[in-house]
């Protein structure tokens, strides 16, 4: 004789007895406070990624160096490897990319460190480009373009607060500043650059940190506490130290 059972008491480890509903044959609804907690976690998900969205529109709207643009044909594949030196980061770029899952374990970060014109920009648009593919959210922006859009947060007029604009460069599973070093290195923007790489790193979520200077100076720079923390997750220095392509074609 078949009796259809509709409910039965069940326990949850963390919010104790609750009646499990049978949903469809031996399909029974969980925990109520665990689905509703799961929930709330899952919308607020998507609305921060609905922020960064917006973010990426705010961006294309003025024009800024964003990863669709400018970079679009910038793969890894059409990184033109002829020196040893090239090999080598193609070869740390295609790894960091496919192996991705592993470096947001660790939230293992990188500095391209070297002259303009040597493809740096062309192999972390790259990187990014493949990590799109793989639906991650990856941010390109500037450290200056970083820097004015929290100042810009101070004004009386703006409709986002400071601490926004942190939660926006923080939200993306990989964060590509540029240029770093072009700033002036006052204690506000050492303090911001800290603040941002120091909360994408309490969430282990990577950056890569481009600059035209040397790791001396990338150091001095960004100042020992972002660096000591860069190297913690075995954060790794990558030199594009050969002479600039653009220098060699003219
Ligand atoms: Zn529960």
């Amino acid at each position: 004789m078949n009796t259809i059972i509709k409910n039965k008491p069940d326990r949850c480890d963390t919010h104790g007895d609750f009646e499990s509903r049978n949903v469809y044959k031996n399909v029974w609804t969980k925990c109520p406070q665990c689905a509703a907690e799961q929930q709330a976690v899952e919308q607020r998900e998507k609305e921060e990624r609905a922020a960064v969205a917006r973010f990426l529109a705010w961006q294309k709207q003025l024009g800024e160096v964003g990863i669709p643009e400018r970079f679009s044909n910038r793969t890894l594949g059409s990184y033109v490897a002829e020196n040893e030196g090239q090999c080598r980061v193609l070869a740390f770029a295609q790894e960091y990319a496919e192996h991705f899952d592993t470096v947001q374990k660790t939230g293992r970060s990188a500095i391209f460190c070297g002259q303009p014109g040597t493809g740096k920009t062309h192999l972390a648009a790259g990187i990014g480009l493949r990590l799109m593919e793989m639906n991650k959210l990856v941010l390109f922006t500037t450290a200056q373009r970083a820097l004015r859009r929290i100042k810009d947060s101070w004004r009386k007029d703006s409709k986002e607060s400071e601490s926004d604009v942190v939660r926006l460069l923080v939200q993306p599973d990989l964060l590509i500043l540029d240029e770093i070093g072009v700033q002036y290195g006052t204690k506000f923007e050492e303090n911001a650059i800290f603040d941002i790489l120091n909360e994408r790193y309490e969430k282990r979520r990577p950056c890569l940190l481009l600059s035209n200077q040397t790791l001396q100076e990338v150091r001095s720079f960004i100042g020992e506490r972002v660096y000591d923390r860069l190297r913690e997750d075995d954060g790794k220095c990558v030199p594009f130290d050969w002479a600039s392509h653009r220098g060699s074609a003219a």
